[in-house]
């Protein structure tokens, strides 16, 4: 994935799969997956606490608060993303009400 990439690629990589939008304020967790920050205490229902515990929505992974990093490259990625004014990114289903694994 080091390929500079599409449009396309550019603008999929820039979508939180929580809200479907570009990240707000994007964060990775320890297993690498991406989401807004505020996506993620939503979706966790918790506030962020250094001990609270998370499950990461996408592989359901338990881990800390302290291993979620803000993610400045996301950040810039989808700035660029914005930038460029792609159109609203494609609809995907929603995660979260349906409980993922
Ligand atoms: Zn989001
Ligand atoms: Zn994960």
């Amino acid at each position: 994935m080091s390929s500079p990439g599409s449009m396309q690629e550019l603008q999929e990589g820039s979508v939180c799969p929580l809200c479907a939008c570009y990240f707000e304020d994007p964060v990775t967790t320890e297993c690498g997956h991406s989401y807004c920050r505020g996506c993620l205490v939503t979706h966790t229902g918790r506030k962020q606490s250094t001990s609270g515990q998370l499950i990461c929505p996408k592989c359901g992974r338990a881990m800390s608060w302290k291993g979620v990093t803000t993610d400045i490259q996301l950040g810039v990625t989808t700035r660029i993303a914005r930038r460029l004014n792609l159109p609203a990114p494609p609809k995907r289903k929603k995660f979260g009400a349906q409980g993922l694994q």
